[in-house]
């Protein structure tokens, strides 16, 4: 029943045994007065003062130069490609543990993802298996148009590895930050690293702008290219002259006026993710078997907290947990299916150490909305301590 809310697309309701969601839209008065000052200001196209000014607050608040508003994280992880130079025959490194968009951007390019192993820890690209992979591409001759580290469930990837690595290879980095906005690692705001980052804003991010994203860089040509090529690559003549292939991917001045309101919530919102994880390390935290993933990551924005349950020790499953939770109507979903075991990318390339694999086995995600009232969580609380004491 969880799941026909969702796709009805309807609010949480916020009743005594309605649904508790993982991570639905969290909007209120603040965000509908933005909205309503945007329509009466008659700017409804993709251009706007709202655009200009969510480009530039979003770009100050990751600390990076430049920015541009556009309708995907999906789209920014495209353009970057492109403004790369990515072409058919390429390769791409991406993380196995991942949603698949990081991996379409490629596809959408005409290169081939491959796909690299994570850390057990945080489910992160693990530095290692990226050096090995690089190293076997670069002697069997394939061009490799980018790396792409994942910031998953807003825990920074090892870029302090990361960025070296590919530095000596000569591969530029492209951050997919779609889930990290208000993380930092090493007093570095998340979407700070590498030659880009990509930042979205679909309804179940830290913030939403319903639909949206945002591709950041202090390399003004690039963003000034990515920026081209999401305007239909219209050269600035009068008529309508077209040089390149261009695609249809800015952002509506409208949305960006709900990102504006949203960003302006985001610190307290991060409070209540990290309240809504501490809760969760306190009601495992004296179960055997039973971790947090990325549980050391200090610098977490908590978009996603998952547990990690080694079903010898703990004489449960992760999808035992689950199960109980859905008879209580509180959503939950395993961690991202490896994108190497999807039927789409069967053929891909991949290097592998298993540790994604046992993550999609043993890991579940629960209830981490910033929304969540109090009386939601308490549910939740009380379900997983039945669940626990029922063991
Ligand atoms: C959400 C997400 C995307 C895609 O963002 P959209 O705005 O939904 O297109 C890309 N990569 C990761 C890791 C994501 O979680």
């Amino acid at each position: 029943m969880v799941v026909r809310e969702q796709i009805a697309g309807r609010p949480p309701a916020d009743t005594a045994d309605g649904p508790v969601l993982l991570s639905p839209p969290d909007v209120g008065p603040l965000e509908e007065s933005y909205l309503l000052n945007a329509v009466r200001s008659g700017w409804i196209a993709p251009v706007g003062p709202e655009i200009d000014a969510f480009e530039r607050e979003v770009a100050d608040r990751v600390g990076r130069a430049h920015a541009v508003a556009l309708s995907s994280g999906t789209a920014g992880l495209h353009l970057a490609l492109l403004a790369l130079g990515t072409r058919p025959g390429d390769v791409v490194v991406v993380p196995t543990l991942t949603f698949v968009a990081t991996a379409n951007a490629a596809v959408y390019t005409g290169a081939e993802p491959i796909f690299v192993d994570c850390e057990p820890e945080t489910g992160n690209l693990d530095p290692a298996l990226l050096e090995q992979a690089l190293h076997v591409l670069r002697r069997a001759g394939r061009r490799v148009a980018a790396v792409l580290p994942v910031d998953m469930f807003g825990s920074c990837a090892d870029y302090e590895r990361i960025l070296p690595i590919c530095a000596s290879a000569g591969v530029p980095v492209v951050e997919d930050a779609a889930e990290a906005l208000g993380a930092v690692r090493d007093g570095r705001p998340a979407a700070s690293f590498g030659e880009m980052a990509v930042l979205s804003f679909n309804g179940n991010k830290i913030i939403t702008t319903s639909g949206g994203g945002m591709l950041v860089s202090d390399d003004a040509e690039l963003v000034a290219r990515c920026r081209y090529l999401a305007t239909q690559a219209r050269q600035p003549v009068p008529h309508y002259e077209h040089l390149h292939t261009g695609y249809n991917y800015r952002l509506s001045n409208l949305l960006a006026a709900l990102g504006r309101a949203q960003l302006r919530r985001l610190d307290g919102m991060l409070v209540r993710r990290r309240a809504h994880r501490d809760r969760y390390a306190k009601l495992f935290g004296a179960t055997p078997g039973v971790r947090l993933l990325a549980d050391q990551e200090a610098g977490a924005n908590c978009w996603l907290t998952s547990i990690v349950v080694d079903p010898q020790a703990a004489g449960w499953r992760a999808a035992d947990l689950a199960r109980h939770l859905a008879a209580r109507n509180i959503e939950t979903r395993p961690v991202w299916k490896p994108l190497h075991l999807q039927p789409v990318f069967a053929g891909a390339d991949r290097v592998l150490s298993g540790a994604a694999e046992r993550l999609f086995a043993d890991g579940l995600t629960l209830p981490s909305g910033s929304g969540m009232t109090e009386d939601q969580a308490a549910r939740v609380a009380a379900a997983i301590t039945d669940f626990l004491d029922r063991r």
